[in-house]
């Protein structure tokens, strides 16, 4: 006998609960920092600190901006360099921190 199960998911159920009163939590467009990696335009929400000793004074710090896909990328690139100090969240009220 074959199995008679009903599709799973079967049509999408729109649930219509009224106009949404709390729009989608997206940065407007042409706003915001933009993922330091290369051909990436997604928006970034972190930053990977960085510090070149050869040419860098200890205590300054480069910054570059991240997408969540790219962090990692960004953060073996640096490590591997021995550049790497430090990942933070990047949001508006903590921009990135280049000094
Ligand atoms: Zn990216």
């Amino acid at each position: 006998m074959a199995d008679d199960l009903p599709p799973l998911g079967g049509p999408a159920v729109a649930r219509t609960a009224g106009p949404s009163l709390f729009p989608p939590a997206e940065q407007p467009a042409g706003e915001g920092p933009v993922c330091s990696r290369k051909g990436c335009r997604r928006t970034a929400d972190r930053q990977l600190l960085w510090n070149n000793p050869r040419i860098h004074t200890p205590e300054r710090r480069k910054a570059w901006a991240s997408c969540p896909d790219h962090v990692a990328w960004f953060e073996e690139y640096l490590r591997d360099r021995g550049l790497w100090k430090e990942t933070l969240p990047l949001t508006a009220d903590r921009p990135m921190e280049t000094r």
